[in-house]
């Protein structure tokens, strides 16, 4: 088997920034009308705009929005966050 080393790897300059949803589900009502927004540093406010729901959730700085969407509509789903 042929094995070449040290090929010269292209420096690949990787993007982390996502491309995330700006809105989405509601885990109340089902419609895509969801806002996550930031409110401190670490809190983040869940709105709806649908249902008017609104919940704050806790958010540290490092977490991705995403992240704490997840977890709220699994806690949602749960049953350990009424909403
Ligand atoms: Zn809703």
């Amino acid at each position: 088997m042929l094995v070449i080393m040290g090929r010269k790897r292209r420096k690949v300059i990787k993007v982390f920034k996502k491309t995330l949803p700006k809105i989405l589900s509601c885990p109340k009502c089902g419609n895509i009308s969801l806002i996550l927004e930031r409110s401190s540093e670490d809190t983040a406010t869940i709105k709806c705009g649908m249902c008017k729901l609104i919940v704050k959730y806790p958010a540290p700085k490092r977490r991705e929005t995403i992240d704490v969407y997840n977890e709220f509509v699994d806690k949602v789903h749960r049953g350990e966050i009424q909403i």
